[in-house]
Order: structure tokens, then C-alpha cells, then sequence
């Protein structure tokens, strides 16, 4: 095999491109984390995490874990066995968190929906109305589920909750969203926010959090769910050595405060605007491939289609992990296969966190040329309106 040379592009959903300051950050020795510099530090990242999720009344735990960690952290928290929970999104990421939900002795309800279309909060309201005894003690819902790349509209949720006069929990897992789009926990009323390193805030895997309001830290009072490593009071602890129950992960954290210094310099505002542009111009490309007739976008309502991540449908049973490879191995750009419902039918193209135009263009390029080889029909041309469309937003 040749050696190859230059970048190779990362455009999987998760894990997402590394910028090299962060990776810097990461270059030095541990510390003593008694030291009054790391403390400091550490208080900084407590304070800035609360402004990338837009609470100022809630608090924010940090773990050394995946987002699945934090999935866990959030219902054993807040959830006692026996107890209902609503799970209106179709997606493989809504699923397997409700069947994480379910090992833990938890009773999930569901409502009808496909994977192209966001949630019907009206159906929502109406499950909720009907819970007149309440025993349904969460919704959990999210934000942008990776598997359909449909966008959930939070505020429409919250609206149904409180139009039915539930008093349920708000669980939103914004893993594959926050930093990307728009997310406030403390005006759309969101109780539990989960949310991991790896995606849109550019940082390597391996921390997860969980942003809980008044509400949520009242019920975990209640919650009766076996739990200690995970507990959020006793990371609360004034004891700074409970807060991440055990050593802190002080190389991730040094990376965490250098990704954060990156993204109040771009503005998260700004971000925003960045991860639109940047996924308007997949789209556009999308939809030249598509006059071909085999190539579509699973969002149908072009409102719900997420800014973070691409899924795009291929028909006729071709070698989605064939192509997949090609792009990775012929064109040095990695990108993801269908996952639930969609496995073997689609592929997924990443576009969060630390990317810009040519890395997308390139993508899109070398997406496009496997396309060619693996004889999938698509319309050519994609990247011209890609790189149109950017030449004019
Ligand atoms: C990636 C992801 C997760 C899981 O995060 P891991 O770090 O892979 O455990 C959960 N939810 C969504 C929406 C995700 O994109």
C-alpha cells in the first residue's frame, strides 16, 4: 500500500476534527489538582459551560465518560424504577437511550413517528394530557438525533408539556447539537441537558456532561435509582475532590478550557451561522445528486434537517460499506454508514464543530468521485453548487 500524505478529513458524526491548539493544550505534564491554577481553571470551565447551554439558574456536572455516560447520569439521577418516561423521536439515538432507560427498570412510552420526519409536538401534548395521574415522570428527547440528522424543535416540545399542564421532566440529549445550533436550557425550560466533548466543541471523546436545573436536582432528591459514581450532589460537594468523584481528568480538562477559550473568540452566535452555511451547502449539493433518482436527504421538511450532520438515502441496495471505503481509503475522507432504521440504505456526512469551506468542498469532492467509482446514479455537479452556493451566502 502507498504511504499516504497530507490530512486525513473527518467527517463521521462524532468523533469530530481536533484543532491543533487543543491538542497543545493537552502537551504537558499533570498537575497537582490542588493547586490553586488548576482549581482556578476548573472553576472557569464551570462557568463557561453554563454559557454554552445558556443557564444561568442551572449547574453543570462534568464526567470523565462518553455521551452513553451521561445518558446514564441523567436517568439514574432523576428516575426511580417502575417510573414512565416518554420518548416521542423515532431515531436510533431517542431508542437506544429509551433502551437504556429500560435496563434501569424503567417503563417507556412511545409514540408513532418514522425517522424523516421531526416530532409532532402536538402528538406529544396529547400523550401528556392523557397521563392524568402523571405517572409519566420525563420526556426525553433529542435535540439532533445522528442517525436521522432531523432536528428536534425544543421549544415546541416544552410548549406541548406545558400546554398539557404536566409537570414532567424536560430531558433533552443535545450531544450532537450544542455549539452547532441554537440551545437554551433556561428559556425552553429544559431540565436535564445532556451534552458530550466530541462533537460540536471540538474536542477529543472521553467527557460528557449533564446541565440539570432546580427542578431536576429537587427530583434527584426523590429518584430512588441505585447511584454513586454518577451522582450529581455529590459532585456538588464543596470538596473539589468530589467533583469528578475521583482524579480529575486534567489533560481533557486542560483541552476542554483551550476549546472553550475557541469558541467565546468565534462567538457562539457566529458558530451557529457557520454550521447553516456550511450544511446549506451539503444540502445543495445533495440536491444536485438527487435529480439522478436514487440519492435523497432523509429530512423532508427542509426546517428539520440539522446543521451538524447530513443523512442521505441511497435506493436500490447498493454497497453502502463499499462506498463508505472507498471515501475513506481512496480519498482520505471519512464518513458514516446508515445507522437503525437506515443501516445498508444511507450514508452520513459530519459537519460539526472545527470545520470550514474547503474541508467541506473537499469532502463533498471526494464523496462525490466514490459515488463515480461505485457506480451509485447521481447527478454531477454537486460540488459546483456547494461551492456557488458558499461564494454567495
Ligand atoms: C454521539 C451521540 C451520543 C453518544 O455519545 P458517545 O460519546 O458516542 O457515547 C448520544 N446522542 C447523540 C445525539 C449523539 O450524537
Amino acid at each position: 500500500m502507498m504511504l499516504s500524505r497530507g490530512r486525513n478529513f473527518l467527517h463521521t458524526p462524532g468523533p469530530t476534527n481536533i484543532p491543533d491548539r487543543v491538542l497543545r493544550a493537552m502537551a504537558q505534564p499533570a498537575v497537582d489538582f490542588s493547586t490553586p491554577e488548576f482549581l482556578e481553571m476548573l472553576r472557569s470551565i464551570y462557568v463557561d459551560l453554563k454559557r454554552v447551554f445558556r443557564t444561568e439558574s442551572g449547574d453543570v456536572i462534568i464526567y470523565a465518560s462518553n455521551g452513553h455516560g451521561a445518558w446514564e447520569a441523567a436517568l439514574v439521577n432523576a428516575l426511580s424504577p417502575g417510573d414512565h418516561v416518554l420518548v416521542p423521536g423515532a431515531g436510533h439515538f431517542s431508542i437506544n437511550w429509551a433502551e437504556m432507560a429500560e435496563a434501569f427498570g424503567i417503563v417507556v412510552e412511545t409514540l408513532p413517528g418514522d425517522c424523516r420526519h421531526g416530532i409532532d409536538p402536538k402528538a406529544v401534548a396529547a400523550h401528556l394530557q392523557a397521563d392524568t395521574d402523571h405517572r409519566i415522570k420525563a420526556v426525553l428527547t433529542v435535540h439532533i438525533d445522528t442517525a436521522t440528522s432531523l432536528l428536534c424543535d425544543l421549544p415546541a416540545i416544552r410548549k406541548a408539556i406545558d400546554d398539557a399542564g404536566h409537570p414532567a421532566l424536560f430531558m433533552v440529549d443535545t450531544v450532537a447539537a450544542l455549539g452547532t445550533v441554537d440551545f437554551r436550557m433556561d428559556d425552553w425550560g429544559v431540565d436535564i441537558a445532556v451534552g458530550g466533548s466530541q462533537k460540536g466543541l471540538m474536542q477529543p471523546p472521553g467527557l460528557a456532561f449533564n446541565a440539570v436545573s432546580q427542578k431536576a436536582l429537587d427530583a434527584s432528591d426523590k429518584a430512588t435509582l441505585p447511584r454513586l459514581y454518577w451522582d450529581w450532589k455529590r459532585r456538588q460537594d464543596e470538596a473539589y475532590y468530589k467533583w469528578f468523584c475521583g482524579t480529575p481528568p486534567e489533560h481533557l480538562l486542560f483541552a476542554l478550557r483551550e476549546g472553550l477559550d475557541m469558541v467565546f473568540e468565534e462567538g457562539l452566535e457566529n458558530a451557529f451561522v457557520r454550521h447553516a452555511r456550511l450544511a446549506e451547502a451539503v444540502r445543495r449539493c445533495i440536491g444536485v445528486w438527487a435529480r439522478g433518482n436514487c440519492i435523497s436527504l432523509n429530512a423532508v421538511n427542509p426546517r428539520e434537517a440539522a446543521n451538524s450532520v447530513t443523512t442521505i438515502l441511497v435506493d436500490g441496495g447498493h454497497d453502502i460499506e463499499k462506498f463508505r471505503l472507498t471515501c475513506r481509503d481512496r480519498f482520505n475522507v471519512s464518513i458514516a454508514t446508515g445507522l437503525g432504521q437506515s443501516r445498508g440504505k444511507a450514508f452520513r456526512i459530519g459537519h460539526m464543530g472545527f470545520v470550514n469551506e474547503p474541508m467541506i468542498i473537499g469532502a463533498l469532492a471526494a464523496v462525490e468521485a466514490s459515488l463515480g467509482i461505485c457506480g451509485i446514479p447521481h447527478e454531477k455537479g454537486g460540488v459546483t453548487a456547494a461551492s456557488e452556493y458558499l461564494a454567495t451566502a
